[in-house]
């Protein structure tokens, strides 16, 4: 989970990085009022998950109350590379003497983590990355010795942080790797981490990447979920613990087996090619051993997306036999018709592999209403693309 750059410093400040105040704001007039509170010159910073806000003009100085409730206006519902703006952080604008640029990652590549760091912060640090990457110090953190302020010291010194500040940099490192650890973070970072002209250290951005896997250890970080931006039929598969991802197209797709669904993808936007650019709707991996009860919430959903106009499920028996899935699609017809939920869109399935024969005979003598079977994956994502652009 990514989180917001307010709640990235709030993280920090719980570990002691040192950070400014600020208030979150959804109105122009909440701005105003912040920032009279302040009563200074502020700075109203768009609050999206995406870099590169300032460059947007997400990022905005304010002498005054009227001035930030005039900016706050301009950066709400501002899109940021398709992130709209919902709410504003209304902070004290700090003067800057030197940007410098700091994180944590998790180093997939080479097993480890991974400190990066640059005297030349600020700037996009991809651009710094392969325009300048002598400017860029990269050192790699044993996740069991950590970081203690002599491993701060040698990232500060590798990358070139003035002397004046070096000292109070490291300590802010330290900090950052307890951020890192003990909130289970896969990502910490500073850009800026900024000098102020009393060469005090502050982290003026910060993004966090939480690991999802350690949520259970955070009961904490639930409260950091944003509710009213997760698409609300992914977030009732997540309810439902479904493997779901909702896409734009109207051919609902069930499958088993991640690698199964992602082709499946692939041969049904291909075949919606002929029927005007049909498209899957979505994701969604029932997994092996999928009982009637996974395979009805997953129809649950798939139907209850507005925009599916067929549904195309592709079983490859395995460990779990088709005849067990045919098994499941007719008791999660009962279990739907139970809940009030009729099925009242075409599906298309194809069984193959283990007991396919056994499984499809199940479903021929089923009969269950709009369902029919095809042969083969490349026919049936024909058909279920024909079905949709026909109801479409
Ligand atoms: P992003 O990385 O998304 O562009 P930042 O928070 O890094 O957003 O802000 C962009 C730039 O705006 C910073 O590099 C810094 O120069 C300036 N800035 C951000 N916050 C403040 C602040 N509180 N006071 C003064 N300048 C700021
Ligand atoms: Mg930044």
């Amino acid at each position: 989970m990514d989180l917001y750059e307010y709640q990235a410093k709030e993280l920090f400040a719980a570990h002691g990085v040192p950070v400014l105040p600020g208030t979150v704001v959804t109105t122009p007039e909440e701005a105003r009022a912040a920032a009279e509170q302040l009563g200074q010159t502020v700075v109203v910073k768009a609050q999206v998950k995406t870099g590169g806000r300032g460059k947007a003009g997400g990022v905005k100085l304010a002498d005054n109350p009227d001035e930030a409730q005039a900016k706050a206006e301009a950066i709400l519902g501002l899109d940021i590379k398709g992130h709209v703006v919902r709410r504003v952080l209304v902070t004290p604008a700090s003067d800057i003497a030197e940007e410098y640029y700091f994180s944590f990652l998790l180093d997939r590549a080479n097993r480890t983590f991974l400190a990066m760091a640059s005297a030349e912060g600020g700037v996009e640090i991809e651009q710094l990355a392969v325009e300048r990457p002598e400017a860029l110090a990269k050192i790699a953190i044993d996740p069991l010795a950590g970081v203690d302020l002599t491993k701060a010291r040698e990232i500060v010194t590798a990358a070139r942080f003035p002397a004046e500040v070096a000292e109070q940099a490291a300590e802010v490192i330290v900090k950052l790797w307890d951020t890192f650890v003990a909130e289970d973070a896969t990502l910490v970072e500073v850009n800026p981490l900024v000098r102020d002209p009393r060469d005090q250290v502050v982290a003026l951005d910060g993004k966090v990447t939480l690991d999802d896997n350690a949520s259970f250890r955070h009961p904490g970080h639930a409260a950091l979920v944003d509710q009213g931006a997760e698409d609300p039929l992914e977030a009732a598969a997540k309810a439902k613990d479904l493997n779901y991802v909702k896409l734009d197209g109207q051919v609902g797709i069930i499958g088993n087996g991640a690698g199964l669904v992602m082709s499946t993808l692939d041969v049904v936007a291909y075949a919606g090619e002929e029927f005007g650019g049909v498209k899957p709707a979505n994701f969604l991996d029932i997994g092996g051993g999928a009982s009637a009860e996974v395979m009805a919430n997953g129809l649950e959903i798939i139907l209850s997306d507005p925009d599916v106009r067929s549904v195309f499920v592709n079983v490859f028996g395995g460990i779990t036999a088709c005849d067990a899935v045919a098994n499941g699609i007719v008791q999660a017809f009962q279990l739907l018709n139970s809940r009030g939920d009729e099925v009242n869109r075409p599906i298309v399935v194809r069984l193959d592999g283990n007991n396919a024969v056994e499984g499809r005979k199940i479903l021929t003598d089923a009969a269950l209403p709009g369902l029919q079977q095809v042969d083969t994956m490349d026919n049936a994502a024909r058909v279920a693309a024909q079905l949709a652009a026909q109801g479409a």
